[in-house]
């Protein structure tokens, strides 16, 4: 496995390999790693001849209250994951300002999309997102880029960029993995104390009680949305963001639910945002 801390060199080295007719996937991440990117760099490791990764805690998409300054990092931890999941090359800059615009001022502005669910506290998250993404995008080239369903929202929106900038870039969703409780595996769950980590349960239990909502055949998606709050709300170390029952593709509020119902939560327990998001079909 080769490191290399320039994009240029990374770039390159993706070229190279690709000149020789070997495919590419590409997994991005912001380190911490735990076994939902691993499972993202073994899928890749399946399905192309070369893997590579990123790992960079991306500052453009942090609030100025959020946790940039303390998001949780490892270098040795994550190499020898990196090393296990057969990854072949990863770029892992030493110093933001390469990967941030240059000085340039250009963003992605990815619009309403953006501004739903996460969007509404998080403003300017997904533009964040998007403006890394694509330049990750570019010096990775033609590749299949491999994202967790675990952030239904993102994944959504860089489809959209994908196909809306013509990127040479096949994006693959990949499913969420759960820790054997169900908590959705996060590098934010290094966060919690261990009431807490019980705490968090709460949102997997939330979406657990919308699909059997819908199973025992709710089709109000305000009713839905309703249950789902009310398990979170009924955990006292928990304070709810939000529950949705939305359209997976729109991610507009269902109204009433016919066919798929994207299940989408986040909540805050202590210091750690947490989300997690179901697909019920009808
Ligand atoms: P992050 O490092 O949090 O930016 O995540 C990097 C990639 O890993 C994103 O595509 C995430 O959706 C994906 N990911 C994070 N957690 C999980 C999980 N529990 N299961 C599957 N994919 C995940």
């Amino acid at each position: 496995m080769k490191i290399v801390s320039d994009r240029h060199e990374f770039q390159r080295e993706l070229q190279h390999h690709r000149a020789k007719g070997k495919t590419v996937g590409f997994v991005p991440t912001m380190g911490f790693l735990h076994d939902g990117h691993a499972s993202l760099m073994r899928r890749a490791r399946e399905e192309c001849d070369i893997v590579a990764a990123s790992i960079f805690v991306n500052p453009l998409q942090f609030g100025a209250n959020e946790d940039l300054a303390k998001y949780p990092r490892d270098r040795e931890g994550d190499t020898r994951t990196l090393e296990e999941s057969g990854v072949d090359l990863v770029l892992w800059p030493n110093d933001p300002s390469g990967m941030l615009d240059g000085g340039s001022g250009f963003n992605i502005q990815v619009g309403s999309i953006g501004e739903k669910l996460c969007g509404r506290t998080r403003p300017g998250h997904f533009d964040g997102v998007a403006t890394i993404v694509a330049k990750l995008f570019n010096l990775a080239g033609p590749c299949k880029a491999y994202f967790g369903r675990k952030d239904a929202q993102q994944l959504v929106i860089i489809e959209r960029l994908a196909e809306g900038f013509d990127f040479p870039i096949e994006v693959v969703g990949c499913p969420t993995v759960r820790e054997p409780d169900g908590l959705a595996m996060s590098s934010r769950n290094s966060y919690l104390g261990s009431e807490e980590r019980q705490a968090a349960l709460c949102l997997s239990r939330a979406l657990s009680a919308g699909q059997a909502a819908i199973q025992a055949g709710e089709t109000l998606g305000s009713r839905v949305a309703e249950i789902m709050s009310e398990q979170v709300e009924s955990e006292p170390l928990a304070r709810l963001d939000y529950a949705a029952c939305v359209d997976p593709e729109s991610l507009d509020d269902l109204s009433t639910i016919s066919g798929e119902a994207l299940l989408a939560v986040a909540a805050f327990i202590g210091q750690a945002r947490l989300i997690d998001n179901l697909t019920v079909t009808r």
